[in-house]
């Protein structure tokens, strides 16, 4: 019997592999060497159509919506159960696809197996109020699902972030359309033939492959589309931002970052050291909440460059499938050569490559997209290396002499998704919680979350929150009813 995690891979609407309507297809190749490993059908405007239509009848009549979410949460728990029995081929189609170590993917498949139970554990649970009111009334509030929700996911943790919206959109009862991003679609394909086996009901979780031009905007522009949540990079989180406006429907927007990392002299520096690296070279850097700006005091800058520089040489690279691989190559030739060209442009404006900024060239490594871990420092704050987001293994490390200096550096920034501190002191950990111009705050600790936390941007990092329980509410409406109880029984 084929697995779900299976090639080739179909759109899926309706409980069922479809080929779509051009009968396209393209390759997916494995980053490690660029030589393909799947194929996946390339969904069509037609396609995005019929699975809108899937999706609606499925919300109407497949009763998802109108149970009491019981039924929601033990399909759930049943589908996070199933994943867990499949997770080390899971991690290793992510693996194959995307290019991470298979320790990380092991990581994020187990992330989702969490998150869809902590959504299914809230399923019964969307509760309306009851509001005093004037007079012999009852006020109160129901959550009603939205209806048919479009979620379109980025590459760089393909599963983890589809199913990060997918699992509270579905636990609150609405039916799914889900685009992942084209060169990582495997995994996605695989979760909803998953969700198939789990008993959610057909048509309640669809995917459809394909560009995010054509499938992408169809989907939000399709007139049964109730929400939009878009992950994914500013430029095209701006036309979500005005295609839904459009049709004033709600979008929820989780965009890039450009991650400050503040380390005082009080700081323990060997764990520091630790965290930085793991916060700008896990994934190869190609995390929304990269930790990619160093801002260190002075007086520990040294000592702390001498042990980040170590670490980010001391990485040993190759594909994500080899045994004691810490960074894999980047997700495609393209990223390669956006990184390196934030690289070369970083060194024309003066700045100085401590560390990598180059390919890795070793035979083993040459077919694939491995770039060197890469530590830049006195860039230059107008060169585009510190104020854009590179989405790549590249640190810069910019110093500070006193607290203020170091608050300002930190928020000098369009971005504002996860800041990081490194002090011992708490007053300085909290003051600089309340200060960072960002939507979360780590403290001693590598960037980090949960399924229960709230995900959220500010300024251009995002519009909305991800995770915990807010993201019920984000999925569904509030109703107010309003009952007369006394017409008819009025005394006097
Ligand atoms: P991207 O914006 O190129 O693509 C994201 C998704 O949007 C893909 O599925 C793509 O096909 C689709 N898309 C592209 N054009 C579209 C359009 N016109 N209409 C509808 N959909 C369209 O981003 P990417 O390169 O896949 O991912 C990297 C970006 O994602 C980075 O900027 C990163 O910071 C961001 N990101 C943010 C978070 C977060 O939670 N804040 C998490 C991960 C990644």
């Amino acid at each position: 019997m084929a697995t779900a995690e299976g090639s080739p891979y179909e759109l899926y609407i309706g409980g069922q592999d479809v080929p779509g309507t051009r009968g396209a297809r393209s390759e997916l190749l494995d980053p490690a060497t660029n030589r393909p490993f799947a194929q996946v059908a390339v969904g069509s405007k037609d396609d995005a159509r019929a699975a809108m239509e899937v999706a609606d009848r499925a919300f109407r009549e497949s009763g998802w919506a109108a149970d009491d979410g019981a039924r929601r949460g033990k399909a759930l728990v049943r589908l996070a159960t199933l994943l867990e029995t499949r997770l080390e081929a899971f991690a290793r189609l992510e693996t194959q696809n995307m290019g991470k170590p298979l320790r990380e993917s092991r990581g994020d498949i187990q992330y989702v197996v969490r998150t869809l139970e902590y959504f299914a554990g809230l399923a019964d649970k969307v509760e309306g109020t009851t509001i005093p009111v004037p007079g012999s009334r009852l006020d109160y509030t129901l959550r009603e699902p939205l209806g048919v929700t479009v979620h379109i996911a980025p590459w760089n943790y393909p599963l983890l972030l589809a199913v990060r919206s997918v699992a509270p959109a579905l636990a609150a009862g609405n039916a799914v359309v889900l685009k992942p991003a084209s060169l990582t679609p495997a995994t996605a394909v695989a979760f909803a033939r998953l969700a198939h086996e789990a008993g959610v009901p057909d048509g309640i979780l669809n995917v459809v492959p394909g560009s995010g031009g054509e499938v992408g905007e169809a989907l939000i522009a399709d007139p049964r589309c109730r929400s939009v949540t878009f992950t994914g990079s500013g430029a095209v989180g701006r036309r979500i931002a005005e295609l839904a406006a459009a049709r004033l429907r709600p979008a929820t927007l989780e965009l890039g970052g450009k991650g400050p990392v503040v380390v005082f002299p009080d700081a323990d520096l060997d764990r520091a050291a630790k965290g930085i690296g793991y916060g700008i070279f896990q994934n190869a850097g190609q995390m929304c909440w990269a930790a990619s700006r160093l801002i260190v005091h002075e007086s520990v800058r040294g000592p702390l460059l001498d042990r980040v520089r170590a670490i980010a040489e001391g990485l040993r690279l190759g594909p994500g499938t080899a045994d004691g691989v810490e960074m894999g190559p980047l997700v495609s030739p393209e990223q390669v050569e956006r990184v390196l060209g934030f690289v070369d442009e970083a060194r024309n404006d003066g700045a100085r490559v401590v560390t990598g900024g180059l390919r890795a060239t070793e035979p083993t490594l040459a077919a694939g997209n491995f770039v060197r871990p890469t530590v830049l420092a006195e860039v230059p704050s107008t060169s585009r290396a510190l104020r854009e987001e590179i989405f790549g293994p590249v640190l810069a490390v910019l110093p500070f002499s006193d607290p203020e200096e170091a608050l300002g550096l930190a928020n000098d920034s369009e971005y504002g998704l996860l800041g990081t501190v490194w002090t011992r002191d708490l007053v300085t950990a909290h003051s600089f919680a309340r200060r960072l111009e960002c939507g979360m705050v780590v403290v001693n600790e590598a960037p980090l979350t949960f399924p229960q936390s709230p995900f959220a941007g500010v300024k251009a990092s995002g519009v909305g929150a991800e995770q915990g329980q807010a993201a019920i509410r984000a999925y569904t409406r509030e109703k107010n009813v309003l009952l007369q109880l006394g017409a008819g029984r009025r005394k006097g």
